[in-house]
């Protein structure tokens, strides 16, 4: 069981208005390393949600009303409270996600960086001044809030996926109902118990954990008090909510999935590419949007890179989050088990070689063996699907205009990731790649001050840096005539 300093955060009703709200039905919450049940979770009907709504929607004038410095010293308070419960925050993370214990401490302190970074923009939400167009014009342009946020968030980060959305929306004069994923409840409801202790007053910030995805994903989008859905999933339900969301022109930000490529030239460095694919394809055993999907390498260094990498990766250490030596957790579910199998398979089927792995991992349950796989081709599953797994599928180039044209074969535009290193080749290569983000020999790109996001069927809007309040505000023109 959980060893918290703090137990009142480990917490199971709902969130909203200001109050832990219990109800008649409840969901079970497991640990996807033991399969043992965490907690009994509040599951919320539409109607609970809609109280949630309401409450949001009555509290945000007054909190949009406060100044920017008002609202950016209660966000600094709860990033303050989030880092000095790091350690607990983390271990309710491993528990019910599966990520090494290390792990989710980045990712609690992830989190609280986008709070941090947002409670500092809250007092810089700008506006313009434009000269007239006529001598008696004078033009001012405003941000206002766009009113009530829904998010809707999956599990593979259950705390940064929260904090980057809701993190914007408080900081310009939003409020905010959040949806956790139904596996991730508690760690947005530990989350809501610090909103409470830093003092975010009663509406602003709800949590309505559910079991009813699509019903409550069609009252966020379809109930007129909320303006605006944010969103990270797949690409299926992304289209779902931008569809439900048209009969009201609502607006969407949405985080949806990638098929990142990930490259090495002849000319990079080897060492730190294969540095580079472990992170940006083995973290959180594979399951984030922006993990290394299809490596490329080029002939000349392809049987050097497959050698270090599989060295590497038979170092991992499969096991419990909460064991020191572990490296990979358990996979989310028997679902994420079985698309692993299904894309290993069919690649082996289509001539691929197993390098390392290949299999059930000798634990049993969700865990998967760290696997490399060489002799892609781009006709296999993994080549245009997300695999979401510990495996690193590597596919064999010889140019870099072949290298170029297979990254962008995908509908998705989500990550890509290169090594070289010669600078022309840098930036043709950065400027002709169709994502919104490109690492640069590195394969670790997610921070709080870079605007993340993806572009083709990844997703619309940006979060973090200077970019992330722009999805949160209207702008509003005010024409001031006659003037003498
Ligand atoms: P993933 O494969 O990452 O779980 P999903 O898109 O299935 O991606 O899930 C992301 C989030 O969307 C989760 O919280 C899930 O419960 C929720 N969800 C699933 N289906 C729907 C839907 N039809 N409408 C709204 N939310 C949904």
């Amino acid at each position: 069981m959980l060893d918290l300093r703090s137990p009142e955060l480990l917490r199971t009703k709902a969130y909203m208005n200001g109050s832990w709200v219990e109800v008649t039905n409840t969901f079970d919450v497991h640990n996807p390393a033991t399969g043992q049940e965490l907690a009994s979770v509040a599951d919320l009907t539409v109607d609970d949600v809609r109280i949630a709504i309401c409450a949001a929607h009555r509290a945000q004038p007054m909190w949009a009303a406060k100044t920017g410095k008002e609202r950016a010293a209660l966000l600094r308070r709860w990033h303050d409270l989030m880092v000095a419960h790091a350690d607990d925050l983390a271990q309710i993370l491993t528990a019910e996600m599966g990520k090494p214990l290390a792990e989710a401490k980045g990712e609690v302190l992830y989190g609280a960086s986008f709070i941090e970074w947002f409670a500092e923009e809250a007092k810089r939400i700008y506006g313009d001044v434009i000269p007239g167009h006529q001598p008696d014009k004078r033009i001012v342009v405003l941000k206002q809030p766009v009113g009530v946020v829904g998010s809707i968030t999956p599990w593979n980060f259950p705390n940064a996926m929260i904090a980057r959305k809701v993190a914007p929306a408080l900081a310009v004069g939003c409020t905010f109902v959040a949806r956790p994923s139904e596996l991730t409840p508690l760690s947005a409801l530990a989350m809501a118990e610090l909103a409470h202790q830093a003092g975010i007053p009663a509406g602003v910030f709800n949590v309505v954990p559910s079991t009813a995805a699509a019903e409550v994903g069609e009252e966020f989008c379809s109930n007129e008090k909320i303006a605006k859905i944010t969103f990270t999933g797949s690409t299926r339900v992304g289209k779902i909510l931008m569809e439900q969301c048209a009969s009201q022109v609502k607006k969407v930000s949405l985080e949806l999935g990638g098929n990142a490529p990930f490259i090495v030239f002849d000319d990079a460095d080897v060492d730190a590419a294969v540095e580079g694919a472990l992170i940006a394809k083995f973290r959180n055993a594979g399951q984030t949007c922006v993990c290394a999907n299809r490596i490329y390498a080029q002939a000349g260094i392809h049987d050097e890179f497959v050698r270090e990498l599989s060295d590497r990766v038979r170092e991992f250490t499969v096991g419990n989050g909460f064991q020191d030596v572990t490296s990979i957790g358990p996979l989310i579910n028997k679902a994420a088990f079985r698309k692993v199998e299904a894309h290993i398979s069919d690649a082996v089927a289509k001539g691929a070689t197993v390098k390392v792995g290949g299999s059930p991992h000798a634990l049993g349950g969700q865990f998967y063996e760290p696997t490399v796989v060489t002799g892609m081709t781009s006709d296999m599953l993994a080549a245009s699907e997300e695999t979401f797994g510990p495996v690193a599928p590597v596919f064999k180039f010889e140019t870099e205009e072949q290298a170029a044209m297979q990254a962008n074969d995908s509908e998705f535009g989500l990550a890509a990731y290169f090594y070289t290193q010669d600078l022309n080749r840098a930036w043709r290569m950065a400027e002709q790649l169709q994502t919104g983000m490109v690492g640069i020999n590195t394969g670790l790109i997610s921070t709080e001050v870079a605007p993340f996001g993806g572009i083709k069927q990844s997703g619309l809007g940006r979060e973090g840096s200077k970019y992330g309040t722009d999805d949160y505000v209207e702008l509003k023109y005010m024409c001031f005539g006659g003037i003498q």
